[in-house]
């Protein structure tokens, strides 16, 4: 047996190694294994440590023996009939306690515009109004965001609609609060169309702008026909790869986001391609894949048969990682206290209107109140925190560090078994990837 990762740092101070008594073991509900050409890799979720057994070890773990008591010391193993659901809440609960909480809020998602020049099909705000912000809300949205960020760093997240329609309301809380001397750095979500020159030596140097993600879904042809920009120019296509150059040469971070549904998922594996060939040289966009799924009750392209949708995202993932377009995430070493911005005390949007939001996708309902008054609504912010429970979450593989919110319109119905099926995949792959990488380094150290 070979550790591969140790515990994590929460564990090991909340955690004990478990009692070996006389009874009848299993395998742990949160542990994943992978056969590899070494062996069998066993990772654990709750403990978030990673053991390689050779084959002939894996086929006698349970077997009684100094390896089977490691396994059980270790929680690998379990009795049968333990409630391994209940402990993993109790560690939560403790991490939770343990956890510093830092005050106030340093996180703004600021919509400058719902409004939007493309018009893709499956665009979560369709139906919803078209507004801008006015010069006189962006300046109050300003001094909010000094208010209550009282003195912290400040990440501004410009989102929309498409950002750039309104880029006056970005200059104007941008200037405000460089005179305030508030420090502050900015991202965006853009569909990249409106990026020229001067927009781009704006967004570097007025803006703090330093990450932008734009959404490519499919080779030109695709691209043009899914975006349909309302107002252009020869290929849409061809000048958002144009702002993407633009931006990179001004050292700003380029995210591409694929959108998989059941419509494009075959082009974006020939555009990854493209994406290679373009861009051989240092100055190359991440790439990273996401599985459309149904948004509250918009359609918007999802596979109907869902495995066949989580295979088309699993496929692609590998391409865009073969190619060294994208990266396999990193396991997590720590249990997480918040799942998005929306259950976050840090975090709040701001819309056109000045009305304030926790979710970037929800700029109509579920709002918990306005730049103008510095009391939340505080049954909205906690509705936001309520996580969702299935039967399936007490011998879930993710229950030690899951969190799936209710309000969440992606969990329209809960947790599926398509839902899991991702996060297997997607914790398959990080699992190999962490261990190509001990591999790779324990060996260089063997050299030495
Ligand atoms: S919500 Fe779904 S993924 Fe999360 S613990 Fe429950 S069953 Fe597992
Ligand atoms: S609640 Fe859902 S849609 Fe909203 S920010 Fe969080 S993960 Fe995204």
């Amino acid at each position: 047996m070979r550790q591969i990762y140790p515990v994590m740092k929460h564990f090991e101070k909340i955690g004990s190694p478990q009692k070996i008594e006389e009874r009848v073991y299993r395998l742990s509900h949160h542990v994943m294994t992978l056969s590899v050409t070494e062996g069998v890799l066993l990772y654990h979720k709750m403990t978030g440590e990673m053991l390689l057994l050779t084959s002939g070890e894996w086929g006698t773990a349970h077997a009684d023996g100094a390896l089977k008591s490691e396994l059980i010391k270790r929680w690998f193993l379990v009795p049968e009939d333990f409630d391994e659901y209940e402990l993993s809440m109790k560690i939560r609960e403790i991490a939770a306690i343990l956890t510093p909480k830092k005050p106030g809020i340093n996180s703004f998602t600021v919509f400058p515009t719902t409004d939007c020049n493309a018009r893709c099909f499956y665009c979560y705000e369709k139906g919803r109004r078209r507004q801008s912000m006015d010069e006189k809300t962006a300046l109050d949205v300003a001094a909010y965001i000094r208010r209550v960020s009282a003195g912290q760093d400040v990440q501004l997240n410009w989102f929309g609609g498409e950002p750039l329609y309104n880029s006056k309301a970005i200059d104007i809380i941008c200037d405000e609060l460089t005179h305030a001397g508030v420090p502050f750095t900015s991202r965006m979500i853009s569909n990249g169309y409106l990026f020229d020159e001067e927009t781009v030596k704006k967004a570097v140097g007025q803006w703090k702008l330093h990450k932008v993600q734009i959404p490519l879904d499919g080779t030109e042809e695709t691209y043009n026909r899914a975006k349909a920009f309302i107002c252009k120019e020869g290929s849409a296509f061809k000048k958002v790869l144009g702002s993407i150059d633009l931006l990179l040469d001004a050292g700003v971070d380029v995210v591409i986001r694929m959108n998989v549904s059941r419509e494009n998922a075959w082009d974006l594996e020939r555009l990854a391609g493209e994406l290679h060939e373009r861009y051989r040289g240092e100055k190359r966009p991440g790439i990273y894949c996401v599985l459309l799924k149904e948004f509250g009750n918009k359609e918007v392209g999802c596979y109907e048969d869902a495995a066949k949708g989580v295979r088309a995202y699993e496929r692609l993932g590998s391409r865009i990682v073969e190619l060294g377009l994208g990266h396999i995430d990193r396991i997590r070493r720590d249990i997480p206290m918040n799942r998005c911005m929306a259950d976050s005390d840090r975090s709040v949007t701001v819309l056109p209107d000045g009305r304030l939001g926790k979710c970037e996708h929800e700029s109509e309902e579920k709002l918990i109140g306005s730049i103008y008054d510095d009391e939340v609504d505080a049954g909205a912010v906690s509705a936001w925190k309520e996580r969702i429970f299935v039967p399936e979450c007490r011998t879930c593989l993710f229950a030690p560090t899951c969190i799936k919110l209710k309000a969440c319109a992606w969990n329209k119905d809960g947790c599926s078994e398509a839902d899991r099926e991702l996060m297997r995949v997607v914790l398959r792959q990080s699992i190999l990837s962490e261990y190509k990488k001990q591999v790779k380094k324990q060996l260089s150290d063997d050299e030495i």
